[in-house]
């Protein structure tokens, strides 16, 4: 079976051809840096626009590079939601609108849980056993999740005001590191990563370690930690190279800490509800952070039964449509389609995965 997918939720434009038996044909992905980094994060009007302007382009070059022709593909999936509503939008349509002239079937797809399934496109055969562990971090959610089936999950932690990957964009701007092609995220990454010597310029208290014993995150407390702190020390001017890459390291520690912290309490409640976890899946863009690779493959070894960490390679953390091709897989084999009337879905929870089918945006 060969899916066609596309996703738009947020500034990513993407569109890959995947097989049923876990062929990647292409996975074509458009990335908006360029046009947000004047704004300073993503603009969404700015963002429907670009998706307009390079779904077109993408979709072409994915059928291309996976040399076959749409008569060929067997359904057409896309990223339902959750995500920017306009942005959603784009690649619903250019779903619909393919599937219904091509009479194709189409099946739309949770963001959140194709993040969480990538592992059994990329890790097969080493694949998790339900129920496993998964930490979800990217730029609208920090999640620790129990996943019971393909279609089943438990939220065990979420944050109560803004996600991890915010916090990494916020903290890289406010830095003024340069995004290059790579983003703010993946941009602060690579500043921490230089082997030069750094020290905290006075007066800088470390960063705040929030919720402290809870099964809740918050990252907000962090950047307004720099923000207040620059506020009242002259601004970013003032701070030297050196400096800012020290705070950027102890940033880049403390926002990890929560998440070690967060996962070793998750497995403990999960053990003492006699659960057999055996495995930790991190996801999306956050995860292709390879600092947080490491740290996280040490913390484990604290855990109360052994549990192995499993990543998806870092390119499939990061946005992308092979990913939504592959959580729509089982429902294509299935026979278990979506109607052509179906509507993006810009809030929607992964604990309502199964319930897609009487959710309507209101
Ligand atoms: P969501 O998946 O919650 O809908 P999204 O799709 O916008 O959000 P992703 O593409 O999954 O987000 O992840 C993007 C986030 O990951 C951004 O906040 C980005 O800065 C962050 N990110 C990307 N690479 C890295 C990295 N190497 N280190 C830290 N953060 C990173
Ligand atoms: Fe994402």
């Amino acid at each position: 079976l060969t899916v066609l997918a596309f996703e738009s939720s947020a500034d990513d434009t993407c569109v890959a051809v995947v097989t049923s038996a876990r062929q990647i044909l292409s996975n074509v992905v458009i990335k908006q840096h360029d046009v947000h980094e004047s704004w300073g994060g993503i603009h969404p009007a700015v963002a429907v626009m670009a998706h307009q302007r390079n779904m077109p382009i993408a979709a072409k070059r994915a059928l291309q590079e996976a040399q076959i022709d749409i008569s060929q593909v067997d359904g057409i999936a896309f990223t339902r939601g959750p995500g920017i509503a306009g942005c959603l939008a784009v690649s619903c349509n250019a779903a619909k609108t393919l599937a219904a002239i091509h009479d194709k079937p189409i099946v739309g797809v949770h963001h959140m849980q194709a993040h969480a399934l990538t592992v059994f496109l990329t890790s097969w055969p080493d694949t998790p056993s339900f129920p496993f562990l998964t930490l979800l971090v990217s730029g609208g959610h920090t999640l620790i999740v129990l996943a019971k089936s393909l279609t089943s999950f438990e939220i065990l932690a979420t944050t109560g005001d803004e996600s991890i990957g915010r916090a990494f964009d916020k903290i890289s701007r406010m830095l003024e590191l340069k995004w290059d092609d790579i983003g703010p995220g993946a941009a602060l990454e690579r500043f921490c990563a230089s082997p030069e010597s750094s020290s905290l310029p006075d007066g800088f208290i470390p960063f705040p370690r929030p919720m402290k014993g809870q099964l809740a995150f918050s990252y907000s407390s962090l950047h307004s930690h720099l923000e207040r702190y620059l506020h009242f020390n002259g601004g970013i001017g003032a701070v030297t190279m050196p400096s800012r890459r020290a705070i950027a390291r102890t940033f880049q520690l403390a926002a990890f800490a929560q998440l070690e912290e967060k996962v070793l309490l998750a497995l403990e409640r999960c053990a003492n509800r006699n659960l057999n976890i055996q495995h930790l899946v991190v996801s999306g863009g956050v995860a292709s952070n390879s600092w947080l690779r490491e740290r996280l493959n040490i913390c484990l070894q604290s855990a109360p039964n052994p549990v192995s960490v499993i990543f998806p390679p870092p390119s499939l953390c990061t946005d992308n449509a092979a990913m939504i091709a592959w959580a729509s897989m089982h429902r294509f084999l299935e026979q278990d389609y979506d109607d052509y009337s179906i509507n993006p879905l810009a809030k929607w929870s992964i604990e309502d995965v199964e319930q897609a089918k009487n959710l309507t945006e209101d």
